[in-house]
């Protein structure tokens, strides 16, 4: 491996077009990467990043009401990166918006002196694994090629934009938005007729702070979610103070839960307790806001008669919001169970529905059959309007990998190995593809968890996988086919024990057509999935094949029972 050093400042960065590795993307896992890679490990390292500045998520999600549901004080870098930065940070509220955030992950870049190493505005359109090399060779659409010995993506989960194919769509005359491409100056709806087409955490999000301006907007809603109360403010400064005494502790249990947020593991099932108390339970974590309610029972996600309690609960906060009696059903989900959609956090969606100039159109009910030249034709009514806001979400988890142009041992492309849905071991890399590692990969926790945790043990991992292949001599790794085979078994067996088979969410790839029905994140949590990994690791990386400087052939063991199949409950509790 060659450790020549890339310095050149600014966005030309340095000489040379043989790396170490390649990593692609620069949000919060590109910039973590980077970081481990170069500055700890000191290895060449090149950042390829479509954006014109770092952030992912946080630079191209910039419609308004944007902030994370995740609370700012553990959405963010924990102490793996820096201590000193965690105590001098200081969010301003719960939920920070998307400027603060942006802003952070500035700042991590340029404490970090990460910049050098990021090269902007370049897209990977092609990367293809050499078996004679064992090299990765990457095409950019300046028409740039490097070769690296390892590919690293960290091209986010949700980066891949969904706009639905709407038939006229080109016709329209007026202005037209994806939310997750939102230009940079604003957009100043004053006085507007708008439509908002879908009702995801997104919508949720950008339409109470669009009716404020708007002249009248129209929500198009095909599925209603069970909208969670957010309760976003300012921060004390006694929290603050607390949280930063205690900063170890948080990350630690972020670490050991099942979805990467330091709440206390629910250890009963609903119906084991009177209904009036499980009321009062129910209660108590909707006035805490956020996403507590979800962690009040421990069979809400395995157990459909549970699960149905919170549901009701949710749809009664919702009845009680709406004046309308006939919007707030409709507002009311009832065709799939709580959390088996990602619920969206709300700060004062509901209400947006008694105001004049907000009107809910159900899509479900009456589908949109085109957009005109001058708004939206459902199969029932045309909507006249000047702007349409595309809500409508992303094609998660492989979107952006296929985007990529893999292509991994005999030219084979990661997009036809994964025609039936992804097949990976650990959801961190795939055979056939050596020296690919997948920061939040298919059949991880990734979404399913506070996903700065998730992308630290990952990057953490792979950093510590390279660490030990260097110090034994080895340069390539892969999957074994029945390591492989395994993880994939075990990820089902754990989705199947649970309800979120059973929406017809991103979770499962239906929101894209002809997308394969699978879950995509892994749902055995944070905590057990971390030590599945660690394990692995201890186990000299058991279940991947590895090779010595300048062979081919790979040797590898197949893990014992590490990950045997469980039942849910004791995988998920
Ligand atoms: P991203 O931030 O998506 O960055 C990926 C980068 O890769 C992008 O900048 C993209 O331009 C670049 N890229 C992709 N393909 C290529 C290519 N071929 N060539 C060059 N560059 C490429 N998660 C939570 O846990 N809590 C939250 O509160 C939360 N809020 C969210 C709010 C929104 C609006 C969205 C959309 C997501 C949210 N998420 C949240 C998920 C969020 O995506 C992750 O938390 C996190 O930001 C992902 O970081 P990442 O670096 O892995 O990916
Ligand atoms: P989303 O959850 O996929 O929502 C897309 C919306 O568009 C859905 O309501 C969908 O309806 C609708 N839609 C899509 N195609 C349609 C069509 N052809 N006709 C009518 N409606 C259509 O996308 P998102 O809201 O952007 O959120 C995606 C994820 O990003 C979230 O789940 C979350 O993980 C993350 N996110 C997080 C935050 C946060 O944490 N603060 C904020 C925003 C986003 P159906 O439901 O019927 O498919």
């Amino acid at each position: 491996m060659s450790s020549e050093q890339h310095t050149t400042p600014g966005n030309g960065v340095g000489p040379g077009t043989d790396f170490d590795a390649i990593v692609v993307g620069a949000g919060f896992s590109g910039l973590y990467m980077l970081h481990r890679l170069r500055n700890t490990l000191g290895l060449s390292v090149r950042v390829f990043e479509a954006a014109d500045d770092v952030g992912g998520t946080w630079y191209w999600n910039r419609y308004p009401g944007a902030r994370c549901d995740s609370e700012s004080y553990f959405y963010s870098f924990s102490d793996r990166l820096s201590e000193d930065l965690l105590q001098e940070w200081t969010w301003s509220e719960r939920f920070a918006a998307q400027p603060e955030i942006l802003r952070y992950l500035q700042h991590v870049a340029d404490r970090f002196d990460l910049r050098r190493d990021i090269q902007f505005d370049t897209r990977v359109t092609s990367a293809d694994y050499d078996e004679a090399t064992n090299r990765w060779g990457i095409s950019t659409d300046d028409g740039g090629w490097v070769t690296a010995t390892f590919l690293i993506t960290a091209v986010g989960c949700l980066s891949a934009v969904n706009l639905p194919n709407f038939e006229g769509r080109d016709s329209f005359r007026g202005e037209q938005y994806h939310t997750a491409r939102w230009p940079h100056e604003g957009v100043d709806f004053t006085g507007k007729r708008v439509a908002v087409i879908g009702t995801g955490a997104t919508a949720v999000q950008a339409i109470p702070e669009i009716a404020e301006q708007a002249a009248h907007v129209y929500v198009l809603q095909r599925t209603p979610n069970y909208d969670i109360a957010g309760r976003n403010g300012p921060l004390s400064e006694e929290y603050v103070r607390e949280t930063k005494a205690t900063y170890n502790e948080i990350w630690q249990r972020t670490r050991e839960t099942s979805f990467g947020f330091p709440y206390d593991a629910p250890e009963r099932p609903a119906l084991s307790v009177p209904e009036e108390e499980r009321q009062r339970i129910y209660e108590t974590a909707w006035a805490q806001g956020g996403f507590r309610i979800g962690l009040t029972f421990n069979d809400l996600l395995t157990d459909p008669a549970a699960n149905e309690t919170a549901s009701e609960f949710v749809r009664d906060q919702i009845r009680a919001r709406v004046r309308d009696t006939e919007v707030a059903e409709l507002l009311a989900p009832k065709d799939h169970p709580f959390f088996t959609k990602r619920p969206p956090l709300e700060n004062g969606y509901y209400e947006t529905f008694n105001r004049d100039n907000v009107t809910l159109v159900d899509v479900r009910r009456s589908p949109i059959e085109e957009i005109t030249p001058t708004g939206v034709r459902t199969r029932d009514a045309e909507y006249e309007v000047d702007a349409i806001v595309f809500a409508t979400g992303f094609d998660a988890m492989t979107g952006m990998l296929f985007n990529m142009g893999i292509a991994g041992r005999g030219g084979v492309a990661l997009r036809e190995k994964w025609a039936e849905g992804p097949r990976t071991y650990l959801g961190v890399a795939t055979h056939g593809f050596p020296n690919l590692f997948m920061i939040t990969g298919p059949q991880s926790p990734s979404v399913l968890s506070n996903m700065p945790v998730s992308i630290e043990q990952h990057v953490d991992w792979i950093a510590d996988c390279i660490k030990y292949m260097r110090e034994h001599k080895l340069d390539k790794i892969e999957p074994l086919p029945e390591a492989e085979d395994d993880w994939v078994d075990h990820h089902n067996a754990v989705t199947q024990a649970t309800l979120l088979p059973m929406a017809n969410s991103w979770w499962v790839g239906a929101n894209i057509p002809g997308k394969p029905r699978n879950l995509y994140p892994y749902v055995g949590g944070v905590g057990n999935y971390r030590k599945i990994c660690a394990e692995v690791a201890a186990h000299g990386y058991d279940g991947f094949g590895m090779a010595k400087y300048g062979k081919t052939s790979v040797t590898g063991t197949r893990p014992a029972s590490r990950f045997p199949v469980k039942t849910a409950r004791a995988v998920i509790g």
